[in-house]
């Protein structure tokens, strides 16, 4: 029996979890605050920034938006930026990616005071990270170790394979899975888009997450009999729905089900723990900033 990982059940708990803290927070005068800023008119990034405003709404998080004319000079995103990280009300930002072509996206990353920078993209986050000593973990890589928590995947002396070297997931799950920590100690091998022979990794795999954004190019027959197979992919795909498409993942669901031992469903996975998981760093961010004492589910 393959195990169906539920995202959307987990990603319930962590936010119910997260309801306590909230509480703590605002008692005390200290509602944790996020604030998201939007330079794009790319539907996509209005519906993900919309979407993380919700949940935000829903448990109780103050959300406050910013929304930028694409083409507006880029001081005024550097500016934005500066702003918020002096509002005290503010504990985290999430600058929306991509910006326009005309933003230095490092600098924008490197602007975001890091106490406040809940998506962990900071040079200074992401060195801690590397370090074992992580103020906040990226999102998704983040939300996938709560996956393995509650599914009991065991990752100690595991094979991971990681597939996709991004900054935003790849990398810093290849990094988690290799700490000396929970739900790290994995023999970790990272493949991408020039590794010669992706297949010959994948069926030595007990883990295999992939993140490359390719539609079902994870298939059955590149698996282990028994792996956990974590399906990061969001794909729009064109289809004969309401909208003209749909969203696939990188795993080819149907045979990928028939072999692995527990596999995350798309939708339905890995996204809402990535939202989740947003939302816990903010509350980190705040009990930090504020010297509030939570406890974090
Ligand atoms: P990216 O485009 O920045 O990186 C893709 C990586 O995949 C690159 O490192 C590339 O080397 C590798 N790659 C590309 N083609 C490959 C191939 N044929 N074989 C092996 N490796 C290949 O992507 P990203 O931002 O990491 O996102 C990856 C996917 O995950 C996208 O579909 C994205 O929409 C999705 N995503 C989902 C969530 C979520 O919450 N579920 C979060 C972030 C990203």
């Amino acid at each position: 029996m393959t195990d169906i990982i539920d995202g959307n059940a987990v990603a319930t708990d962590v936010r119910e979890g997260l309801g306590d803290a909230i509480e703590t927070l605002s008692e005390a005068g200290h509602t944790p605050g996020l604030a998201t800023v939007l330079m794009s008119d790319d539907p996509a990034s209005e519906t993900y920034v919309s979407m993380k405003q919700r949940d935000c709404e829903e448990v109780g998080i103050e959300s406050h938006h910013v929304e930028l004319d694409p083409d507006a000079p880029a001081d005024e995103l550097y500016d934005t930026v500066e702003d918020l990280n002096a509002d005290d009300a503010i504990h985290g930002i999430l600058v929306q990616m991509p910006v326009p072509d005309h933003v230095d996206t490092r600098r924008v990353l490197r602007s975001v005071r890091p106490e406040k920078d809940v998506d962990g993209f900071h040079p200074e986050n992401v060195g801690r990270l590397v370090a074992g000593n992580e103020r906040f973990k990226p999102c998704t890589p983040h939300g996938i170790q709560k996956l393995f928590d509650a599914y009991d995947v065991e990752t100690e002396g595991a094979e991971a394979v990681v597939v996709g070297r991004s900054d935003i997931v790849g990398k810093p799950m290849a990094n988690l899975f290799i700490q000396k920590a929970p739900f790290g100690n994995a023999t970790t091998t990272v493949c991408h888009s020039r590794t010669k022979d992706l297949a010959a990794h994948t069926r030595e795999a007990d883990i295999v997450v992939a993140a490359a954004g390719v539609p079902g190019f994870v298939t059955g027959d590149m698996l282990e009999e028994g792996a956990t197979v974590v399906d990061v992919g969001i794909n729009r795909v064109d289809a004969d729905t309401e909208k003209g498409y749909e969203l696939v993942g990188d795993v080819e669901y149907e045979s990928a089900e028939e072999v692995a031992g527990a596999i995350t469903p798309v939708p339905g996975g890995v996204g809402p723990m990535t939202r989740a998981m947003l939302l816990w760093n903010t509350v980190k961010a705040a009990s930090e900033q504020t010297g509030v004492d939570v406890t974090l589910p």
